[in-house]
């Protein structure tokens, strides 16, 4: 067995070919990483994602094989997280597609190929917008539009997160000055940011600088994040979080209840705003067991004195039952798709009107 990487290891098993053989020894390896014991009084565990190359199958040299177990191990990953998985011969081409990606990737800043798209954030009761979300777009020459949930994991694999990150929140903060100068001054737009940005050492002062350069009011930009990064280091972001709340700045915890969903989190981020997942709002109406989540989840989110967004609202039903149990704010596209611009400026011209 040898450590290879930070958090990297390679176990070889020489004599071994069966995949019976191979698979059991993994969910070993699995199932006691994943015990838990305790440090005071709090319950710690690991997860592994294994990926599995066999020779001679799977390649010739060693090279080869470790290319192709670390293609499965990024398979793994996305499937599970806690889990193993054999190498396939699509991985192969999924990991050089993923390498075409991240070459035009590095380009598209400077070429100005990426954009940012509004979605409008509006009351549940009167409909008025009180903010949007920022959500980045590529146009690539070489792939046409690339949707973020493909190119965003590749930037953050390839360190391109950080620049694009600092461009998106640029972009965001001077759309922000120019709605204050059109007399939104209290419209917010809200920012992902992801892991990779909030572990960098001037993520903060990344932040800082794109208001001061805009001249914006920190309640003008809200900072969405999820829970994901949490897991990496919760003291480094307790910290920085903490910075920018004081100075004014929004925090929403996006996509709540794909993850641990843990408590721990909101009660230890100075997180003011929580977004529901699409997935629970899509079982509204369908499961009457299920529905009843999402109103406890407004419910506690109120006890802790967030604001809640329900996320990919599509239906009048959908939108009915959240504003009878008291869901503070809709986004999705019942209320409008992400927009340009020009459009969600008129968008607030045409709520100011009525
Ligand atoms: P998210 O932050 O949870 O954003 C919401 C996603 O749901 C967006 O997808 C939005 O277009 C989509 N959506 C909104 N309403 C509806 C609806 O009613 N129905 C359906 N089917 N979908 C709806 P999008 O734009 O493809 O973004 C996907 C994810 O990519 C985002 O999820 C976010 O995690 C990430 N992302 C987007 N922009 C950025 C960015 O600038 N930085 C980072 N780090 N991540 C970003
Ligand atoms: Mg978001
Ligand atoms: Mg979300």
């Amino acid at each position: 067995m040898a450590r290879i990487g930070g958090d990297e290891f390679v176990v070889i098993l020489p004599g071994t070919s069966g995949r019976t053989e191979i698979a059991g020894i993994a969910d070993n390896i699995v199932r006691e990483l994943g015990i838990s014991y305790d440090v005071w009084e709090e319950s710690f565990s690991m997860s592994a994602s294994i990926g599995i190359a066999v020779y001679p199958a799977d390649g010739n040299t060693a090279e080869e094989i470790l290319k192709n177990a670390d293609n499965a191990m990024y398979a793994a990953k996305r499937k599970d997280k806690n889990g193993w998985c054999f190498y396939e011969a699509f991985m192969q081409s999924e990991a050089l597609e993923k390498t075409v990606l991240r070459n035009s990737l590095r380009y598209a800043v400077e070429r100005k190929e990426l954009s940012l798209a509004y979605q409008p954030q509006a009351a549940a009761k009167g409909a008025a917008v009180v903010g949007f979300e920022a959500l980045l777009r590529w146009d690539s020459p070489e792939h046409g539009p690339v949707s973020p949930g493909c190119f965003i994991p590749v930037a953050e694999q390839s360190g391109l997160i950080q620049p694009m990150g600092a461009w998106v929140l640029k972009e965001a903060c001077a759309f922000a000055r120019r709605l204050a100068d059109h007399g939104y001054e209290d419209i917010y737009i809200a920012v992902n940011v992801s892991a990779k940005q909030i572990a960098a050492d001037d993520f903060v002062g990344v932040v800082r600088g794109a208001l001061a350069e805009a001249g914006i009011k920190p309640g003008q930009i809200e900072l969405e994040i999820t829970e994901s990064f949490l897991m990496s280091s919760m003291e480094d972001a307790k910290r920085k979080f903490g910075e920018l709340r004081a100075t004014g700045i929004r925090l929403a915890l996006d996509d709540f209840g794909t993850g641990f969903s843990s408590l721990t989190y909101l009660w230890n981020l100075p997180v003011t705003k929580l977004k529901i997942d699409k997935s629970f709002i899509d079982i509204i109406m369908h499961d009457t067991a299920k529905t009843n989540i999402v109103s406890t989840i407004i419910k506690m989110a109120h006890d802790f004195n967030m604001v809640v967004v329900a996320e990919g609202v599509e239906t009048e039903q959908q939108y009915t039952y959240l504003t009878e149990n008291s869901c503070d704010l809709i986004q999705g596209y019942y209320i409008s798709r992400p927009v340009d611009e020009t459009e969600a400026i008129r968008l607030l011209h045409k709520g100011k009107d009525t």
